[in-house]
């Protein structure tokens, strides 16, 4: 009967926090971590060579709608998503990637926002080199038999094979397997050690998903239990639960799931990562590098996004 009132107040406090980490934490960190998953578009979006005019942006830290002219967000979004130092082929792969990926939102009528959720898109940092790339490929998007390839995904840097986009996200799409990525010179985030006590990675796997009963975590039941076909951690044993790679991705906040597991002693962790980014699609290191070949925008979009082809787009 004493404690009663405290109780009810620390109830109260228990569903705060709870609500707060359900309804603002992971939605934050899955948007963080995932550009808009492929799950939220349909199977197909019906192209009909029309690329349209102005595009409706939703301004995230504004919090308002804004109304340009769609190659000028494709401008500030290739200005954003990729260096300008970069090789000019790459930045019009790039250039074609953003907007077949664009055009495959507005067509499926999803809300385009200016973050990492779909695109980060900033109009006050374009360089003339990437204006240029994107006036060169005005209109051209990305086709699969003859459909557009409305998940152009890409991601900073592989490391390595990239992935089959079944291994990360929902969708299985014939242009987006597994391929050859080994040559992405200057590529950052190569090798990056997160190490932590096996406590606080415990913490921290419990925290991000409270529902599974994982019991005590400790050295001997953190493992990596399969890898994907490019080679990332694709479940892992922890404790005595089974999780994705994406799983504690997502969880420790990594670069990617390209990682190795070693210890010190027998409380202290550390996850090696290689690599930057979900690993589906196009590797925009990869493409620099191929760039660097000398291969056009077309042999790296037809190499990273696998029998597509680009559209003749419309002259301006
Ligand atoms: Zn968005």
């Amino acid at each position: 009967m004493f404690h009663h009132g405290k109780l009810n107040r620390q109830h109260a406090v228990i569903y705060f926090v709870s609500m707060v980490i359900l309804m603002v934490v992971l939605p934050y960190l899955s948007i963080k971590l995932f550009p808009a998953l492929v799950k939220d578009l349909p199977e197909t979006s019906t192209y009909d060579g029309e690329i349209p005019d102005t595009v409706r942006i939703y301004l995230t830290k504004e919090d308002k709608y804004e109304t340009i002219a769609f190659e000028d967000y494709i401008e500030g979004v290739v200005a954003s998503e990729m260096p300008a130092s970069f090789e000019y082929e790459a930045l019009k792969a790039q250039a074609v990637a953003s907007r077949t990926y664009a055009l495959g939102r507005i067509l499926a009528g999803t809300e385009i926002c200016d973050s990492v959720h779909c695109q980060v898109y900033r109009s006050d940092n374009i360089d003339e080199k990437v204006s240029k790339a994107v006036e060169e490929t005005c209109g051209q998007v990305l086709l699969y038999k003859g459909k557009l390839a409305a998940h152009a995904l890409y991601f900073a840097s592989s490391a390595g094979p990239t992935e089959n986009s079944q291994d990360v996200f929902s969708g299985t799409y014939a242009y987006l397997v597994s391929v050859d990525s080994s040559y992405e010179p200057g590529a950052t985030h190569k090798k990056e050690k997160t190490t932590m006590t096996i406590s606080d990675f415990s913490k921290a796997i419990k925290k991000a998903f409270p529902e599974k009963n994982f019991g005590t975590i400790k050295k001997s039941n953190i493992k990596i239990k399969s890898r994907s076909e490019g080679g990332r951690a694709a479940t892992v044993k922890v404790g005595k639960e089974t999780i994705t790679g994406s799983d504690i991705r997502t969880a420790l906040n990594l670069y990617s799931t390209r990682f190795e597991i070693s210890f010190s002693g027998n409380t202290k962790i550390t996850i090696t990562t290689a690599g930057s980014g979900h690993g589906v699609g196009m590797s925009q290191y990869g493409a620099n590098g191929l760039a660097k070949k000398g291969k056009t925008y077309k042999k790296i979009l037809s190499h990273y996004y696998r029998g597509t082809s680009v559209s003749t787009g419309e002259s301006k």
